[in-house]
């Protein structure tokens, strides 16, 4: 990763933290799960509304420090649109992303704008935070309606 890397993951959190998109209680919806990261104290909850098996909305709202409140951001951003099936395999990849099992200098995956947070690499104990929103997201499209990343 080079400096200019980091310096565009800095702001696309410090921006995103800012003025996070898709941050509302959607309702109606038709998937919703809460999500704990106790090592940081993030706290957020997921809303979905699915409608053929496509994810026609999506929403986060809750406490958290910058990192789990730009990932929701950009993960409700990027779910629009996507089918039911797309938004778990975006997640496999997200988490696979932050985890360093995928480069995203190698084409084939979807993450687009996501791959900002390979950002994260420097800072590892974040990783969790990142993530968050993800966990709570396939938690609600798998009907669990608690998910912590503990
Ligand atoms: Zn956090």
């Amino acid at each position: 990763m080079t400096a200019h890397d980091d310096e565009l993951y800095q702001q696309v959190i410090l921006e995103h933290n800012k003025r996070p998109r898709n941050f509302l209680k959607l309702s109606p919806c038709t998937h919703e799960a809460e999500g704990y990261n106790p090592l940081c104290g993030d706290h957020l909850n997921v809303y979905l509304r699915v409608d053929q098996g496509i994810v026609q909305e999506a929403a986060f709202y809750g406490d958290g420090c910058a990192i789990s409140k730009a990932s929701g951001s950009m993960m409700t951003a990027a779910l629009k649109g996507k089918t039911v099936e797309e938004a778990a395999s975006l997640f496999e990849e997200f988490r696979k992303l932050v985890t360093r099992e995928l480069d995203p200098a190698v084409p084939g995956h979807h993450l687009g704008k996501l791959t900002v947070f390979s950002g994260i690499w420097k800072y590892p104990s974040r990783v969790k935070c990142a993530i968050l929103a993800w966990h709570t997201m396939k938690g609600a499209l798998d009907q669990s309606k608690t998910v912590s990343t503990e």
